[in-house]
């Protein structure tokens, strides 16, 4: 019979408290709980080396300079003097070997480190170099006995450790932390540290063993190896978090009910052959092929729909909300905004009013009475489609069945709100999520890899790409003529103003300057301006957006309240002030509101003289692509994954040593690895993938896997 192998990976050594490493204690513990978050042994295993520092390599004195950043010298001590009083007080050694000499300086452990010292003793010195009085001297070195032999024989690199100011002081500094680290890792075995990987994979990578990683990521012999080391534990901690949630996947695949919307009926038919404003793009009818397939099979969707701005969300949201329909259940789209909700109800509304579907729109602003109406309407199943925002949400909304849940522009509503969307049915509703932000691959398979997911990659056909400049303050009067040009073509523009300021009040006042200063370039009655701000009341705002809509006015000025997913066609200017200080998704979010029409679009992007290097990356990003996906790998190559929005509360981003970005082609493989175990053996029950069962589920409880539905 086959003997299961033992694999343990709880109660080892690794999780004592950090207090009972040797050398540690209450106090040290305490201070590196609060500096670095040490808690435990295997906390500071993973507390890693920043580099290492080559012990073999010994520098002649006439080489060093001030640029280095650190040098090792070995020399024969020449004089050893105490100089200055009180404050300046220090010692002053003098070191030197057959090229010249420098001063070693020492302002506190005097009497100490005095003592220990010997003049005509050979020293191996190890520090920072630097110039006082244009004598060349490192304070504070680290300084040990010198024999040639032994600097030669030795062939380790030895590790700097982060730390900081207040761990240094009290004797925990990087050299400390080192010492306790070696000490730890001595005094592990292989079995401390089982192999979690699965053999083939360990093989086909040529991998070190888990055991082995861990003491050469610390304490390698060469270069090569500390590489391999980090490859290992890299390549691990991405696999394991793909592994994770492809069995989270998996599961809710298999085990989450749903309710099934087995037809393609009437409703949806009816609208597709005869009301159907343009035929499909390719990518919205492939997406609509993944979404039916999900709902039509028992289980429920959770399903992240991205695609760039433009690119044609809301038909395939309509289509999805008729399947709905057809199957006798109740749908609910959710918009960030009151404008937002609004333009949908619209639009819908417009597309259906040849159909039997009632459609109704509940915002905050929906009076009393209405509401009223609205809410009966609901739990009595006569209306069909509900629209609207947060409002939605409010407990006394209460459909009678709702079987599918949209919810656009994703980011702006957070984990906690759509779950609340869950509780509206027995079952839970299907979840479509969709969000104009794209969200680079390395990104979505990361922080989204346990939802389903598709992407929109095509835009309608017809569209003219945005040409895109940037120009600086001084140019605003041609800028204005630039408008002036387009509104006598018929066109419209917006001019956004940014949202920066600590105060809202500044910022409203910066946007109200802005707003005259417009207005002395496009005076009245030949030119009439709208202006949206977040102050203003939602029923001020919708009339001031209702009058650009139907273009009563020609120049909308806003702050980036218009930011998502405002639809009006005939615009094609987009003048974005202090651009500087918008990221780039805002950027192209921004811009993504010209360009919707048959028109040529612009979009001008006005800055101050005095911009950052980043911030000049950005708008050189800008002006060079429409493309939302390389703006998006841009976005998280200039900032990192810890800010792209929507990613931060994942959790599934805090990579001890990967990063996704540099460490892309790990990633791919990683994801490659996992989803093969995932599919030949999802309950991780051959024997080679027992140790990844044990792994995990020693694993558990460890980490907040935040799913995003
Ligand atoms: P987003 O994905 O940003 O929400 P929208 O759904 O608002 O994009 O669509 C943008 C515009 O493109 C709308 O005016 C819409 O009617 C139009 N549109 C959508 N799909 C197509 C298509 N397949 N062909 C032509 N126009 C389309
Ligand atoms: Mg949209």
């Amino acid at each position: 019979m086959y003997k299961i192998p033992q694999i343990s990976f709880d109660a080892t050594i690794l999780s004592s408290p950090i207090e009972y490493l040797k050398g540690v204690g209450p106090l040290r513990a305490d201070l590196l709980k609060k500096e670095l978050q040490i808690f435990t042994f295997k906390d500071l295993l993973d507390h890693f080396p920043l580099r290492h520092i080559d012990k073999t390599k010994v520098n002649t004195i006439a080489s060093v300079n001030q640029s280095m950043d650190y040098v090792q010298v070995a020399g024969t001590i020449t004089e050893i003097v105490t100089l200055g009083e009180n404050r300046s007080k220090r010692l002053v050694a003098t070191l030197r070997d057959a090229t010249g000499e420098m001063e070693l300086v020492w302002f506190r452990g005097i009497q100490y480190i005095g003592k220990g010292i010997e003049v005509g003793r050979p020293y191996l010195v190890f520090g920072k170099p630097g110039y006082f009085n244009s004598t060349l001297q490192i304070t504070h070195p680290e300084m040990e006995n010198y024999t040639p032999e032994k600097a030669g024989g030795r062939s380790w690199l030895e590790p700097v450790y982060p730390s900081t100011e207040k761990l240094k002081i009290k004797s925990l500094g990087g050299r400390q932390i080192g010492k306790l680290t070696s000490g730890l890792v001595s005094s592990l075995t292989e079995r401390d540290l089982p192999e979690n990987l699965p053999e083939s994979i360990v093989r086909h990578f040529g991998f070190p063993t888990r055991f082995e990683a861990y003491s050469r990521i610390h304490f390698p012999a060469s270069e090569p190896e500390y590489k391999a080391a980090v490859d290992r534990l890299r390549f691990e901690e991405l696999f394991i978090a793909q592994l994770r949630m492809g069995l989270i996947r998996l599961e809710r695949h298999r085990y989450s009910k749903g309710v099934v919307f087995a037809q393609v009926g009437e409703l949806f038919n009816t609208f597709y052959h005869q009301y159907l404003p343009f035929a499909l793009t390719g990518a919205q009818k492939r997406v609509l092929k993944e979404i039916r397939q999900d709902m039509a099979h028992g289980r429920q969707m959770n399903r992240l729909l991205q695609g760039d701005v433009g690119s044609g969300k809301t038909m395939v949201a309509l289509l999805a909300m008729l399947l709905a329909a057809d199957n006798g259940f109740q749908s609910g789209l959710m918009a960030p905004t009151e404008i937002l909700a609004t333009q949908h109800y619209t639009g819908i509304t417009g597309l259906l009013k040849d159909m039997p579907v009632n459609v109704a729109l509940l915002t905050g602003s929906t009076k009393a009475a209405e509401r009223k109406k609205i809410l009966k309407g609901l739990a009595a199943g006569e209306i069909h489609l509900l629209i609207g925002t947060h409002a939605l949400l409010e407990e006394k909304v209460a459909f009678q069945n709702l079987g599918l849940a949209i919810i656009d522009e994703q980011h702006r509503f957070g984990v906690e709100q759509r779950a609340r969307l869950w509780k509206k049915a027995a079952i839970p509703p299907h979840i479509l999520v969709m969000t104009a932000t794209p969200i680079p691959r390395t990104l979505a398979m990361t922080a989204y890899g346990d939802l389903d997911y598709s992407i929109i990659d095509e835009m309608p056909p017809g569209r003219k790409p945005i040409t895109t400049v940037h120009r600086y303050e001084y140019a605003r009067a041609s800028v204005m003529d630039f408008i002036r040009s387009e509104i006598d073509k018929g066109r419209q523009a917006y001019i956004i103003f940014p949202l920066i300021e600590e105060s809202e009040k500044l910022d409203l006042e910066n946007l109200m300057r802005g707003y005259e200063n417009v207005k002395a370039f496009f005076p009245e009655p030949k030119f009439w301006i709208s202006m949206v701000h977040g102050k203003q009341t939602p029923d001020v705002k919708e009339t001031n957006m209702q009058r650009f809509v139907r273009h009563d006015t020609q120049i909308m000025v806003s702050t980036t309240v218009i930011e998502v997913g405002v639809n009006v066609p005939n615009a094609s200017v987009m003048v974005i002030e202090s651009a500087e200080k918008f990221g780039l998704s805002q950027l192209h979010q921004l811009r993504g509101r010209v360009g919707r029409g048959s028109e040529k679009s612009f979009c001008i992007l006005l800055t101050g003289p005095q911009i950052t290097n980043e911030a000049r990356e950005r708008l050189k990003t800008m002006c060079a692509t429409n493309d939302g996906f390389l703006i998006a790998e841009k976005d998280l190559e200039l900032r990192g994954p810890g800010d792209i929005e929507g990613t931060r509360q994942s959790g599934m981003l805090n990579f001890k040593l990967a990063d996704i970005v540099r460490d892309k082609s790990w990633l791919d493989a990683a994801k490659q690895f996992a989803e093969s175990v995932v599919v030949t053996d999802p309950s991780l029950q051959s024997a080679e993938n027992l140790r990844l069962k044990a792994y995990l589920h020693s694993q558990k409880g460890k980490h907040a896997w935040s799913k995003i539905s």
